[in-house]
C-alpha cells in the first residue's frame, strides 16, 4: 500500500473536477484527480449544448443563479489564457405568441435581478435583422448579448493539461468503489488500489449520489438522469444562425435550440427524457424526429440533410432544483459538488472558485505558487495547425515537417497536431482521444478517411501493435487482423 497522502483528491474529471484542479494548482497543494473513465470529460461534460448561458433562467437567490452569472463572465478570460475556442455570440429566446411574451418578460426581470447585463426584448423586425432565417412565426425575442459558446471538452482538457503541468496528478480508469476514513485521511478504493487524501471533492456528476452513499452521507435529494439528444450539422450549414436560438422555456426545461458551434458547425437539440440508466447515451429515432421538428420550428429552412453525426448527453437533474456544493456535515473535509445540471458548464469557473473557498474554510493550507505556469503545457505549444497564422504555420513546418502532412482532410489536421496530442501532459492514446484534441475525424466524413492513418500514427508513436490501438475505452480495439 502506497504511503503517499495527497492533500486533496478530486473524484471526477468533468468540468467541475478539472476546474477545481485548475484553481488548486495555483497553490502549493498536493492534489490528484481520480477518474473512472479513460480520459477527461468522460461524462456529461463531453455531450451538452456548449452554451455559456447568460444567467436569466435560474430562480433569483439560488446558488445556480449566483454561480451562473459570475461563471459566465469568467469563461472568456480562462479560455483566452488556455487557448480554448470561445465566442460571445449572444442568445435569443424566441416568443411566438402573447403567452410567450409574458414569459420572456418574466425572464427579463429575473435576469436583471440575477445581475445579467444588456438584456432586452426585441421586436420581430429587430429579431429578423439579427437572424434572417428565423421562423416568421417568431414575433419577439429576449436578447442576451453576454451569452456565449465554447467547446466543453476542450475547455476541460485545457484545465486538465494546465493543472497537470502545474503538478496535479491524474489517475484514469480509477472508479472509486469504496470509501473509508481513518483518523486523519480518507481512503478512496478502486478494486484493490487505494489513494489516500486529507480532503476530498466529490465531483462525480451523475454518480455523485453514489459517492455520497459510499461515504455514508447520502445526499438530501435524488439525482434523476434526463437524456438530451442532438444532431450536429456540417460546416456547410454553419451560417444558418449566428446566435444561440432557444424557444420560450416550458416546465420540461429550456427546450430545443439551434446554435452555432465554436468550430463552425450547427448544433440542434436537445430533448429531455428521463432514462432508466445513467449511462444511456443512445440516440433514438423518436428523439431525432422530435428535435428535427423542434429545429424546423425555429429555422424552417434548416437543411437537416447535412447532419454529420448524432449524440446524446445525460443531465444530472437534482430533485431539489439547485446546485448542492458544500462540505459534508458528518464528514469534515469532504466536499460534495452534486446536482450540477445546466448551467453547470457556464457556472464552472465560479463553481471551482466556490469549492476552493470551502476547502480553505475547512483548513486546507493554501500558499500561492511562485512558479505557476499559466499555459496548458510548459512550452505553451498546443495550438492546432488550423488555428495558426500563416507565419506560425511556416515556422511549425520548418521546425517539424510532420506539420506539412495533412491527415484529416475535412478538418485540415496535420500529423504534427496528432503527434503533439499524443505527447502532451495528459497524452492521447486512443483514436477518440486524438479526435477530441485535434478534430481529426470530426468533419463530414467522420473519420472514414483518416481513422486508419490516426491508428497508424498512435501505434508508431507509442511503439505498440496497430491491433492494440483502441477507439476509446480499454476494450474497443478497431483492428482485428489482416484481411489479405
Ligand atoms: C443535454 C445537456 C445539455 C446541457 N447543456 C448545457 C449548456 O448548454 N450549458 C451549461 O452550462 N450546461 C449544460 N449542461 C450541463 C453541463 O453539461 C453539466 O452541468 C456539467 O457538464 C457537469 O459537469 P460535472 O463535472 O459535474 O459532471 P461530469 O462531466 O459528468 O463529470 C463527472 C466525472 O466523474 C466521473 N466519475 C463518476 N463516478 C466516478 C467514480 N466512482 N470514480 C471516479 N470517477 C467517477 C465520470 O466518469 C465523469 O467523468 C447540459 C447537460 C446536458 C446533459
Amino acid at each position: 500500500m502506497s504511503k503517499k497522502v495527497y492533500d486533496v483528491a478530486i473524484i471526477g474529471a468533468g468540468i467541475v473536477g478539472t476546474m477545481t484542479a485548475f484553481y488548486l494548482s495555483k497553490y502549493n497543494v498536493n492534489a490528484v484527480v481520480l477518474e473512472a473513465g479513460i480520459d477527461i470529460a468522460s461524462g456529461t461534460t463531453r455531450a451538452n449544448s456548449a452554451v455559456i448561458h447568460a444567467g436569466y433562467d435560474a430562480p433569483e437567490g439560488s446558488l445556480k443563479a449566483k454561480l451562473n452569472v459570475k461563471g459566465a463572465k469568467m469563461v472568456g478570460p480562462i479560455a483566452k489564457q488556455l487557448g480554448v475556442h470561445y465566442k460571445k455570440c449572444g442568445s435569443l429566446v424566441l416568443g411566438y405568441n402573447k403567452k410567450d411574451l409574458n414569459q420572456l418578460k418574466i425572464l427579463l426581470v429575473r435576469g436583471k435581478k440575477n445581475g445579467v447585463r444588456g438584456l432586452e426584448i426585441l421586436t420581430q423586425s429587430q429579431l429578423r435583422k439579427m437572424e434572417p432565417n428565423v421562423s416568421r412565426d417568431a414575433k419577439y425575442a429576449l436578447y442576451a448579448p453576454s451569452a456565449g459558446i465554447v467547446c466543453p471538452y476542450d475547455l476541460a482538457y485545457a484545465l486538465g493539461e494546465n493543472s497537470c503541468t502545474n503538478g496535479v496528478d491524474y489517475i484514469f480508469e480509477y472508479k472509486v468503489d469504496k470509501i473509508e476514513k481513518n483518523q486523519r485521511n480518507y481512503l478512496l478504493y478502486s478494486n484493490n488500489r487505494v489513494v489516500k487524501a486529507k480532503y476530498v471533492v466529490n465531483a462525480a456528476g451523475l454518480y455523485s449520489d453514489e459517492i455520497a452513499e459510499m461515504l455514508g452521507d447520502p445526499l438530501p435529494f435524488k439525482i434523476i438522469p434526463r437524456r438530451g439528444e442532438y444532431l450536429l450539422l456540417d460546416k456547410c450549414e454553419g451560417k444558418v444562425v449566428t446566435h444561440t436560438l432557444f424557444v420560450t422555456p416550458s416546465e420540461k426545461g429550456k427546450g430545443i435550440l439551434v446554435s452555432p458551434t465554436v468550430d463552425g458547425n450547427v448544433l440542434v437539440g436537445p430533448n429531455a427524457n428521463v432514462v432508466e440508466s445513467k449511462a444511456d447515451t443512445g440516440v433514438t429515432v423518436e428523439g431525432v424526429r422530435e428535435i428535427s421538428e423542434g429545429a424546423r420550428g425555429i429555422v424552417p429552412s434548416i437543411n437537416l440533410n447535412t447532419v454529420i453525426t448524432t449524440f446524446a448527453g445525460v443531465r444530472s437533474t437534482p430533485t431539489s432544483g439547485d446546485f448542492y456544493i458544500q462540505e459534508s456535515k458528518k464528514f469534515p473535509r469532504f466536499v460534495h459538488a452534486a446536482g450540477i445540471e445546466s448551467p453547470g458548464l457556464a457556472s464552472s469557473p465560479a463553481i471551482g472558485e466556490y469549492i476552493i473557498k470551502i476547502l480553505d474554510r475547512a483548513g486546507l493550507k493554501m500558499e500561492e505558487k511562485e512558479d505557476y505556469i499559466p499555459t496548458r503545457t510548459k512550452d505553451g505549444n498546443c495550438k492546432l495547425f488550423m488555428d495558426m497564422t500563416e507565419s506560425e504555420k511556416r515556422n511549425a513546418v520548418r521546425k517539424d515537417p510532420h506539420y506539412a502532412k495533412i491527415v484529416c482532410r475535412c478538418e485540415m489536421v496535420t500529423e504534427g497536431d496528432i503527434i503533439n496530442a499524443i505527447k502532451r501532459p495528459i497524452p492521447a492514446h486512443t483514436i477518440d482521444m486524438v479526435k477530441r484534441r485535434t478534430r481529426a475525424g470530426m468533419g463530414r466524413c467522420q473519420g472514414g478517411y483518416c481513422r486508419a492513418k490516426v491508428a497508424e500514427i498512435i501505434a508508431r508513436e507509442l511503439n505498440i501493435k496497430i491491433s492494440d490501438v483502441k477507439k476509446f475505452t480499454s476494450n474497443s480495439n478497431v483492428i482485428g487482423g489482416r484481411t489479405k
